[in-house]
């Protein structure tokens, strides 16, 4: 799960980790009240949306004064606002940070990941921070630091110390800095994050040491144990295809192609998906209906699919263990006569009840393609699909 900048911040001053002092804003008006609040001066407001790349592509406004605070939000909220991160349809603007303006005389880059590598929190930094780190990382790998975290001692001072000299930072603020990293690693490992980045974390010309931005991500699967967390939750800011398979407990994820896969298990679901870009397709989605998905599971899962505009046609493929072949038929059937198939459908079936499966798609009147191994349905779904 994803938050905005504004709550991640909240998040790091409850935990004592520096941050410009800031509010949100929904109106303009409310926009202008909240820099009341603050120290008069420059503010900056600040377009919140779940992507990156806001200041490239002008989601980031220097107001002088209120009335520039009051005209930038204006033309903020209601845009829609497209990144590198929010893929060419672009995310629309709701809610605005407006805060204190820094002076920055350099900006770093600090982040907290899972390395799957290590199995640790790793702790990477960067001394060429505000730009994308994935560019440093291609272009110049030796200018990003790590350092691996010991789970039962926590991040060290003497760890963050030495991630401050390696990004040198200068040496009258490397315990500010140090500070900064403790701070993060706490809050990241109290709320199971699983991503935090701070970019840019600046030094200012007053000295200090804080972070500009905020990009967290939290570990769903630890979200029971944090209420607090889970109410920062913005459903505008998620596809509402996911949204609705969350309710019925599908892993679903929506992508960019057109071959919309229905398939038990994650491991097949990657096959599946590895095999339709192998035979030149692209897929709609990774859809994972589980092991022991009920018919009216499979229902609203092929709704899902259907309900995708994009998808021109669908490749349904299972291996029944515990899964039932002929719950999948069932549920595949209820689905396309209530919202109506309109794409071919190439359908794989294998295991438990296949024959059972099978007949009741022969029986159903559906225009169904059926395939015998998975190589053969990608290919007759790629084809289909053109
Ligand atoms: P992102 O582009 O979505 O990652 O948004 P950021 O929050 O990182 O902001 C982009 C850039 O805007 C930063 O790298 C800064 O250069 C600039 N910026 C953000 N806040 C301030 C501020 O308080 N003062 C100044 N001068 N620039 C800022
Ligand atoms: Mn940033």
């Amino acid at each position: 799960m994803n938050i905005h900048e504004y709550q991640g911040k909240q998040l790091l001053r409850d935990y004592g980790v520096a941050v410009s002092n800031g509010r949100v804003a929904f109106s303009p008006e409310e926009a202008v009240k909240a820099a009341k609040e603050l120290t008069p001066g420059i503010y900056v407001v600040k377009a919140q949306i779940h992507a990156g790349g806001r200041g490239k592509a002008g989601g980031v406004k220097i107001a002088k004064n209120l009335d520039e605070v009051r005209e930038y939000a204006k033309e903020l909220l209601g845009k829609t606002l497209v990144t590198h991160q929010t893929g060419p349809e672009g995310k629309e603007v709701k809610r605005l940070l407006v805060e204190e303006g820094s002076d920055i005389k350099k900006e770093y880059y600090i982040g907290l990941v899972v390395d799957r590598a290590t199995d640790r929190v790793t702790l990477m930094g960067s001394e060429e921070g505000g730009m994308d780190i994935e560019e440093v990382a291609e272009a110049t790998p030796e200018k990003i630091f790590k350092e691996v975290i010991d789970p039962v001692v926590g991040l060290t001072g003497f760890q963050a110390r030495r991630m401050a000299f390696n990004m040198n930072i200068p040496a009258h603020l490397v315990n500010k800095a140090a500070k900064f990293m403790l701070g993060l690693y706490q809050v990241f490992n109290e709320k199971d994050a699983s991503i935090v980045e701070i970019n840019p974390l600046v030094v200012t010309g007053d000295d200090n040491v804080l972070a500009l931005d905020a990009k967290f991500n939290f570990d769903d699967n630890a979200l029971f144990r944090h209420k607090d967390i889970v109410e920062l939750r913005d459903y505008d800011e998620e596809d509402p295809k996911e949204i609705e398979a969350s309710k019925y407990d599908l892993s679903y994820i929506s992508l960019d192609g057109n071959i919309g896969c229905m398939v038990n298990g994650a491991g097949l679901a990657m096959a599946t998906m590895d095999t339709i870009n192998y035979y030149g397709g692209s897929p709609a989605n990774f859809l994972d209906v589980g092991g022991g998905a009920t018919a009216e599971k499979v229902t609203e899962a092929f709704k899902i699919i259907l309900s995708d505009e994009h998808v021109k046609g669908i490749f349904v493929n299972i291996f029944g263990g515990i899964m039932k072949c002929d719950v999948i038929a069932e549920g595949v059937i209820v689905a396309a006569k209530e919202v109506g198939l309109e794409v071919p459908l190439v359908v794989r079936l294998e295991g438990t009840n296949v024959d059972k499966g099978k007949a009741l798609l022969n029986e159903s009147g559906l225009n169904i393609i059926a395939a015998d191994t998975m190589a053969d349905g990608a290919q007759k779904i790629v084809e289909l699909v053109g």
